[in-house]
């Protein structure tokens, strides 16, 4: 088996629409699952939230940042999730070290995104995380109250369509009960591992 391919089934994908609780349940993970893991951390051309730190919850850029380095192939994927404008991606860089230095990279990226990563590297885990129901998406989403009005709608557009491709992913998980969410996405990848 060539490495790329080898190392390839740790990388995790990890889908599922804005709003669903994917930070929450992913902050769990990486303290209980007692693994390797390590965040692939995206390049946006969104604003920070006022809690975010840059290199930490992203690598905020301009859009001429972000367009120089797609010229240049520094990005696996990317692309404009939410209608126009709004750019992200994942830095090829970040996936190949942290790889390299034997740990499980999490990518939570979009379903687009995911499909690409896919196309590279077929052996990567994919996981969907959905909401109980749509309803309570919509609530989620609006709780925060970081978004604008137009911002949430172009969300919540997107979430639904999200939505309708999660049986494209290998694993499903429904986060109602977090703790129940939290074993099963622990579960993945343990079972996925025991296959080394
Ligand atoms: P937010 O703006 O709420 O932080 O993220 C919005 C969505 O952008 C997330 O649901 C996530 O799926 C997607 N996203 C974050 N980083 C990337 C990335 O590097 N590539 C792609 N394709 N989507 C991303």
């Amino acid at each position: 088996m060539s490495k790329k391919v080898e190392l390839s089934s740790r990388l995790l994908v990890v889908s599922g629409p804005s709003g669903v609780g994917k930070g929450t349940l992913l902050k769990r993970v990486f303290l209980e699952s007692g693994l390797p893991l390590v965040m692939s951390v995206s390049a946006t051309t969104r604003l920070p939230r006022p809690n975010e730190k840059d290199g930490i919850h992203y690598r905020f850029m301009t859009n001429e940042q972000f367009q120089s380095k797609k010229n240049a192939g520094e990005f696996l994927e990317c692309f404009e999730v939410f209608g126009k404008g709004t750019w992200y991606g994942t830095l090829r860089s970040d996936v190949e070290n942290g790889l390299a230095d034997g740990n499980f990279v999490v990518l939570e990226i979009d379903v687009k995104g995911a499909n690409e990563i896919k196309k590279q590297f077929p052996k990567a885990i994919t996981i969907f995380v959905k909401p109980p129901d749509n309803e309570t998406l919509k609530e989620r989403l609006q709780g925060r109250g970081t978004e604008t009005d137009e911002a949430m709608k172009n969300r919540l557009k997107t979430a639904i369509e999200e939505l309708n491709h999660a049986n494209e992913f290998q694993f499903c998980i429904v986060n109602d009960d977090l703790d129940n969410a939290v074993k099963q996405f622990i579960g993945i990848i343990n079972n996925s591992t025991e296959n080394f």
